[in-house]
């Protein structure tokens, strides 16, 4: 298994294999780059079928922290770690200590987080070793409402305010009317839907669960659809929330919104759907950039931060999606393209 000559590997600052045989723990701990802070990002848990596809994920997750950090305004760089395990049946206290022992070894490059497979309750035994662990302490929120630690409310705030720019900046009008498409009506789809819904918009929604639909058809009025209709509806916009590569061979030629702008991450089958949308005449919100209001609501949580400040962070995320769209404009080229531009431009590759 090779590292500097990776397909992944770009110029990763740091990578850190642990081995505990004691406690089964088989993790890597990838920084990316530190240019503009240390690196954030959450600690992921799976049954990686093999190290080599571990350590795939890891260079390629952390490069990804990186450009969103930076995209976000955050003075903080990118950084990841993966356990090689089942969430379900290998997890064990000490396992925890002993992630937390790497990571205060790193000496705060590296700050961990919650991913898939981790739970706040992993991470507070992790913090007992180390100070450089985010989002177990949340404070407060954007708007008041009690603080959990779910990032989902952070996010969707984000990914309102960044479709409510995206609709003024390609449709030049308000959300008043405005027909939305959302796919997935989870912890970030629904709120997003109740966002969209007090600014007027029409939702029309699906999911592969009915229990949110129904709900959101009564408290919304949202007009439920089935999961493989909802690409071809003749909408506004079109907000996935549910899934990644959604823009695809086989959707795109489908797509009648003229904004796309959702929570799901990695959004484009490959990079390349940037340029086809950009072709068929949709304006697309870079998922990295919209999606980031849950590491906003992290960040501002271990900066001391206020409720207003971090409002405003969100906020922002519609300013830096016009940018993005304008610089686009001006050259003519995708908009996911321009952001990882802009991205770069920042962090100072
Ligand atoms: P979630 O699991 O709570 O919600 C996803 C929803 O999509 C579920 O209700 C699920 O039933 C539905 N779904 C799954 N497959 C579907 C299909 N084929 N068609 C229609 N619906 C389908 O997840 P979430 O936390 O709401 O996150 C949604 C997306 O946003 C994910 O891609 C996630 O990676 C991304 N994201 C989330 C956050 C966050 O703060 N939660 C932050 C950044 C990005």
């Amino acid at each position: 298994m090779s590292l500097f000559e990776h397909h992944e590997f770009d110029q990763h600052k740091e990578v850190v294999f642990c081995n505990d045989e004691k406690s089964g723990l088989k993790a890597i701990i990838a920084v990316h780059n530190t240019n503009l802070g240390p690196s954030l990002g959450g600690c992921r848990m799976f049954p990686y079928a093999s190290s080599e596809e571990a350590l795939t994920d890891v260079l390629r997750l952390s490069k990804g922290m990186t450009y969103k950090a930076a995209m976000a305004n955050l003075k903080q760089g990118g950084g990841k770690a993966v356990i090689i395990g089942d969430p379900r049946s290998d997890k064990s206290k000490e396992m925890f200590e002993v992630l937390g022992e790497f990571v205060q070894k790193l000496g705060g490059d590296y700050i961990t987080a919650e991913d898939s497979g981790i739970s706040v309750s992993d991470l507070q035994i992790t913090a007992q070793k180390t100070e450089y662990v985010s989002g177990i302490k949340a404070k407060f929120t954007y708007d008041g409402s009690p603080a959990d630690g779910n990032p989902a409310p952070g996010t969707a705030y984000g990914v309102f305010v960044g479709l409510k720019a995206s609709v003024q900046y390609g449709l030049n009008r308000d959300l008043q009317g405005v027909k939305v498409a959302i796919q997935g009506l989870g912890h970030v789809g629904y709120r997003l839907a109740r966002h969209l819904h007090e600014a007027g918009a029409e939702l029309f929604v699906t999911d592969i669960y009915p229990e949110q639909l129904e709900k959101a058809q009564q408290e919304f009025g949202a007009t439920i659809v089935e999961p493989q209709d909802i690409f071809g509806l003749d909408v506004d916009v079109f907000a996935p929330c549910a899934l990644g590569a959604i823009i695809n061979a086989t959707t795109l030629p489908q797509i009648k919104a003229k904004v796309i702008a959702g929570a799901a991450n990695n959004q484009l089958a490959n990079e390349s759907f940037g340029q086809a949308l950009r072709k068929q005449g949709i304006l697309y919100a870079p998922d990295y950039v919209i999606n980031a209001g849950g590491i906003i609501d992290i960040y501002h949580q271990t900066q001391d931060g206020t409720p207003a400040e971090l409002k405003a962070h969100l906020d922002a995320i519609g300013d830096t999606l016009v940018e993005v769209y304008r610089r686009a404009d001006e050259a003519d080229e995708a908009t996911n393209i321009i952001a990882n531009t802009i991205a770069e431009e920042r962090f100072g590759k």
